[in-house]
C-alpha cells in the first residue's frame, strides 16, 4: 500500500487519476481505516488531502461560506460565524459519533462514505450547499443531492475529488436545524435523519424552504413537495400536517431491526415537523 500526502489539489488529482489499482481519499478515516481494518477495502494507493489548504479552511465567498472538505466537525463548532448563520449545519457535524470522532470526521468524508445515513448531508442537502469537484478536467460544481447516487455510489468521476463546499449567502431571518433519531442517545447511526433550512419575511411568513431527509431511501432525499407544503404561511397546524404528509409519501426505508419501513416512515413526518419549528424559531431571531 502506498500513502501520498500532496500539498495541492493538482498533486492529489494527479495521482488519483494516474493509478491504476484501487484508490482512496484519506480525509479523518473514521470510515476508511474502520473498512480498511475489516477488509471491507484495501486500497492500493491511499491519499491524504489534509496538507492541501483549499480543503482545510473556511473563508467567506461571495456573500456565503466556503468549507474545506476536510474541515470537521469539532473545527465548526468553534466557528462562532459559521455556527450563527449555519446553526442545522454544525449541528449535524456534531452529531457523528463522539468528541474523539468530531475531531477527526470531515463533511467531505461522511457524503463520500456513500451512506443514506449519513448525518451531515440532509444539513447540507437542506442548506443548498454545493460541493465543488476538483478533477483531471479541473473544477466542477456539483449540489451535494447530486452527489450521491446510492449506497456507497458517488457521481464522482475517476481522479476526482471533492474540494469544498459553498454554502449559499443568508437572507436575515433564515435558519436551519437537523434532527435525527437513533435508539440510544449517541454513538449510533441515524434510523432517520431530517434537516430543514428556511427564511421568514418581516411578518414571519416563510417565503423559502428546503428539506431533506436521510436513511429513508437510497440516498439523501431533498424534499421539495415538504418546502412546498410550508411556503406561503407560517407553519400553522395545516401546514406542519402537509409538511408531514409531505415527508411520510417520500419514504422508501429499510426495514430492519433497527427501525421497520413504518416506523421510520412515521419517525422521518415527526422529525421533519420538529426540525421545521425548531429552524422557524430559530429564523425569527436571526
Ligand atoms: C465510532 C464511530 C461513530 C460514528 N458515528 C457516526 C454518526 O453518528 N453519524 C454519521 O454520519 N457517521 C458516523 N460515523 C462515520 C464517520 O465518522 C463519518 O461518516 C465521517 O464524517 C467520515 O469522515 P472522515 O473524514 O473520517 O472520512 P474518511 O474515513 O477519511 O473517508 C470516508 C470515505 O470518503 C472518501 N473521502 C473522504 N473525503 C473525500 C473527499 N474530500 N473527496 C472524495 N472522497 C473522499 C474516502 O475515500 C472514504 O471512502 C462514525 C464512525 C465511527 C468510527
Amino acid at each position: 500500500m502506498r500513502y501520498e500526502a500532496p500539498e495541492s489539489l493538482e498533486g492529489a488529482v494527479a495521482l488519483l487519476a494516474g493509478a491504476t489499482g484501487e484508490t482512496r481519499v484519506l480525509a479523518g478515516g473514521t470510515d476508511l481505516l474502520v473498512q480498511m481494518r475489516a477488509d471491507i477495502v484495501d486500497p492500493e494507493l491511499i491519499v491524504d488531502i489534509k496538507r492541501i489548504p483549499e480543503t482545510r479552511a473556511v473563508t467567506q465567498e461571495k456573500g456565503g461560506w466556503r468549507v474545506g472538505a476536510a474541515v470537521t466537525g469539532a473545527e465548526l463548532k468553534d466557528h462562532p460565524e459559521l455556527k450563527k448563520v449555519w446553526p442545522g449545519v454544525v449541528e449535524a457535524a456534531n452529531l457523528i459519533g463522539s468528541t474523539q470522532v468530531q475531531g477527526r470526521a470531515t463533511l467531505g468524508g461522511n457524503l463520500c462514505n456513500g451512506s443514506p445515513a449519513a448525518d451531515s448531508v440532509p444539513a447540507l442537502i437542506a442548506a443548498g450547499a454545493v460541493a465543488t469537484l476538483a478533477g483531471p478536467k479541473g473544477k466542477r460544481d456539483l449540489p451535494v443531492e447530486d452527489v450521491m447516487l446510492g449506497p456507497r455510489q458517488l457521481a464522482l468521476q475517476k481522479g476526482e475529488i471533492v474540494a469544498s463546499f459553498l454554502l449559499p449567502p443568508r437572507p436575515s431571518r433564515s435558519s436551519d436545524a437537523y434532527l435525527r433519531f437513533i435508539p440510544r442517545t449517541e454513538m449510533d447511526i441515524a434510523v432517520v435523519g431530517a434537516g430543514v433550512s428556511l427564511t421568514v419575511d418581516g411578518a414571519g411568513v416563510i417565503t423559502a424552504a428546503r428539506v431533506s431527509l436521510g436513511a429513508v431511501a437510497p440516498r439523501v432525499l431533498l424534499v421539495s413537495e415538504a418546502a412546498q407544503a410550508i411556503i406561503g404561511g407560517r407553519l400553522d397546524e395545516p401546514a406542519q400536517q402537509r409538511l408531514e404528509a409531505a415527508a411520510r409519501a417520500i419514504c422508501r426505508p429499510i426495514d430492519d431491526k433497527r427501525g421497520t419501513t413504518e416506523f421510520r416512515t412515521d419517525v422521518a413526518a415527526v422529525l421533519a415537523r420538529r426540525a421545521a419549528l425548531i429552524a422557524l424559531d430559530r429564523a425569527r431571531t436571526n
